[in-house]
């Protein structure tokens, strides 16, 4: 455990979590975020409860109110100030945050054309502007896996 007092609210009670962490609502296990990503995304009231944004986990599952949790401490949909597009429900259901791709936008694209530039849209726009994964992203990583499986779902889903 490494203590720092000069960084208050950021890293200042817990180092990174590296190892994956069950979820206390849904016992999933959960991968760590960075608080960066927490700071940038609770509301302020949420964030004014919180002595500091480090330690947190990130569940994804989608059945699960839960969105970060530490120890006791959990956070939802009510805490953020972005939808979270995973959860089960989300309007919109966004799986690309720094470019605004959401589920809908595909599975519209798809059911038109046959497919979709997501993915190409994706990967060119990160070699241009870069891409802001850590600050707008619930999970606060890359968000090209997610939409690759957002891809491969719905395909499944229209084919059927
Ligand atoms: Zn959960």
């Amino acid at each position: 455990m490494i203590f720092s007092t000069n960084k208050q609210g950021d890293d200042c009670c817990m180092t990174q979590p590296n190892s994956e962490v069950k979820c206390p609502t849904c016992n999933k296990k959960s991968k760590g975020v960075l608080a960066k990503t927490l700071k940038a995304l609770l509301t302020d009231k949420s964030k004014s409860k919180l002595s500091c944004f480090s330690g947190f986990y990130y569940c994804t599952t989608p059945s699960c109110k839960t969105i970060y949790f530490r120890e006791e401490t959990t956070l939802t949909q009510k805490d953020m100030i972005t939808v979270v597009g995973l959860k089960d429900g989300a309007i919109s259901a966004t799986v690309c945050y720094c470019f605004g791709w959401t589920k809908e936008k595909i599975k519209a694209a798809l059911e038109d054309t046959g497919k979709t530039i997501a993915l190409e849209d994706i990967k060119a726009k990160m070699n241009n502007d870069g891409c802001v994964c850590e600050v707008l992203n619930p999970s606060g990583r890359c968000c090209l896996s997610d939409v690759s499986n957002a891809i491969k779902e719905i395909t499944k889903q229209n084919i059927q």
